[in-house]
């Protein structure tokens, strides 16, 4: 398990009302009805990046076995094991094990949020003030406070942000909802409840009993958990059955529909296919495949949902991300760009990878200005600064400068925006089946061999191309399988037989 696991503390005062209509006898959620809060919730978990789906996941719970997200808990575990000295900067370790949400700030005033481990962003300046009112070249460093100045000192002098607005979430105050036993959630009119009714072929009223349940931090966590490997995911919740997990068998589609696979950028892959059952063992790359795979710890999982066309598999995060795409923003959404935002959410900025090969963006760089004002305090006069998002009128005693070149942590040069990735090159790593990230080491892929039990006569390599299908393939499959090389990249294998 990482090490960076934190327990969810629960909030012993507030617990959330949900009402939920349950077929007694066979002990099954029928649906429940909400509003703002308890929606909000369900949305929130498609912002959060899928390295902050794999902690909550192992985050301890009533479940009898510790679950996993496919191959991304291997993933990040394996980055919580590489030596600092494999990654560009020693702040990229830390940026891929805490990935942050690009849209947080609608998380942030939620009743139950249970990213809150998510440290609240900070934000230095030079400890030298004169540097912070230059006219133009200022830096401003964001959530670390090892970078250097310009001047050779470092940003480590704290200042805070005026006026943080936070978003009120994604729907409407006044809204009501029915949320479906696996997520799918539509207005509540009563049509809809009649149809899940009707679906569930429910005659006798007798067997439909109301309980209201009353719903902790903790117990979000756990439905959360259910959300990404059940197909019942409120029953389960609300039943709090206590089953193993291989009751669950997610769909597994690991096909990719009609990518042309010669589109774009292209990466060559070494793989180490066992003959004796096709499966891929490992692969040897350079740092950009590397790069690859780290960066799915942080992108959103909507973000995700969104390059799968919401197909990904997991069932009922398919259906909550499909609910989005059918409520009517104007009625049941804050905006249309809160419904937008839902549906595409993008990485935090910082967190893009050049490159890339998947569609997916990063937020763009905020505009900042350090506004200084200047107090007569115990004989001398001495600055202090907020961070602004627009210039402001320049008052008596104030000053105001050019926009504060932000730092990327990524860059080991102190660059605004690093033009490449977390692994550092040259280099060839090694990316096993599960995604465990190493640098190539012959030692330990013979070590690693004899533990599967694979002996060398029965390994076969290959060099292959991997493109834009290929690489929403190993996304996909990463999402349920501990296989993900061999499942995202079936369709390869297929051909690599034939030609056996
Ligand atoms: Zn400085």
């Amino acid at each position: 398990m990482a090490a960076t696991v934190t327990p969810i503390v629960d909030d012993q005062v507030y617990k959330l009302p949900l009402k939920v209509l349950v077929i007694k006898e066979k002990k099954q959620v029928l649906f429940a009805e909400a509003g703002k809060d308890f929606v909000d919730i369900l949305f929130s978990f498609l912002t959060f990046p899928l390295g902050t789906l794999s902690k909550l996941m192992a985050v301890e719970s009533n479940l009898q076995e510790p679950v996993r997200l496919g191959s991304i808990s291997s993933l990040d575990e394996s980055v919580t094991h590489l030596e600092e000295e494999h990654f560009r900067t020693q702040n990229c370790k830390e940026m891929l094990l805490n990935p942050r949400n690009s849209l947080a700030s609608y998380c942030q005033k939620m009743k139950l949020n249970i990213d809150d481990a998510t440290e609240p962003i900070k934000y230095f300046i030079c400890e030298n003030w004169e540097c912070s009112r230059k006219v133009s070249g200022s830096l401003l460093s964001i959530n670390f406070r090892n970078e250097r100045c310009t001047c050779g000192k470092l940003l480590n002098r704290e200042i805070f942000r005026e006026n943080v607005t936070l978003e009120d979430g994604f729907v409407k105050e006044t809204a009501r909802f029915i949320i479906c036993d696996d997520l799918h959630i539509t207005p509540n009119v009563f049509g809809a409840s009649v149809q899940v009714f009707q679906k569930l072929g429910i005659t006798d009223m007798q067997d439909i009993e109301e309980r209201t349940m009353h719903i902790s931090k903790k117990e979000v966590v756990n439905l959360l958990k259910f959300s990404l490997i059940s197909e019942t995911p409120m029953t389960d919740f609300i039943f709090k059955k206590e089953q193993p997990l291989d009751k669950f068998s997610p769909q597994l589609q690991f096909d990719i529909a009609q990518v042309p696979s010669d589109e774009g950028k292209q990466m060559l892959v070494k793989i180490q296919i066992r003959k004796s059952n096709g499966k891929i063992v490992f692969a040897e790359a350079e740092e950009d495949f590397a790069d690859f795979i780290f960066s799915f710890l942080t992108f959103p999982l909507g973000g995700v949902l969104h390059m799968l066309k919401g197909f990904s598999s997991l069932s009922c995060i398919d259906k909550l991300y499909k609910s989005i795409s059918d409520l009517n923003a104007e009625r049941y959404l804050r905006s249309q760009e809160v419904k937008d935002k839902l549906a595409n959410p993008r990485c935090a900025f910082h967190f893009n990878v050049s490159n890339q090969m998947l569609p997916i963006e990063a937020d763009c760089l905020p505009v900042y200005y350090c506004y200084s004002v200047r107090n007569y305090v115990k004989d001398r006069w001495v600055y202090s600064g907020t961070l602004v998002t627009s210039p402001k009128a320049i008052t008596r005693g104030s000053e105001m400068d050019a926009p504060l070149n932000i730092v990327d942590p990524r860059s080991p040069t102190g660059e605004s925006s690093s033009t490449e990735g977390f692994a550092k090159g040259p280099s060839i790593y090694m990316v096993t089946d599960d995604l465990v990230v190493t640098p190539m080491s012959t030692v330990f892929a013979i070590s690693y061999l004899n533990r599967l039990g694979v002996p060398l006569f029965d390994v076969e390599e290959r060099v292959i191309t991997i493109g834009l299908k290929e690489c929403l393939g190993i996304l996909k499959a990463s999402l349920t399988s501990a296989s993900a090389l061999t499942n995202g990249l079936k369709h390869l294998m297929k051909s690599i037989k034939r030609e056996n």
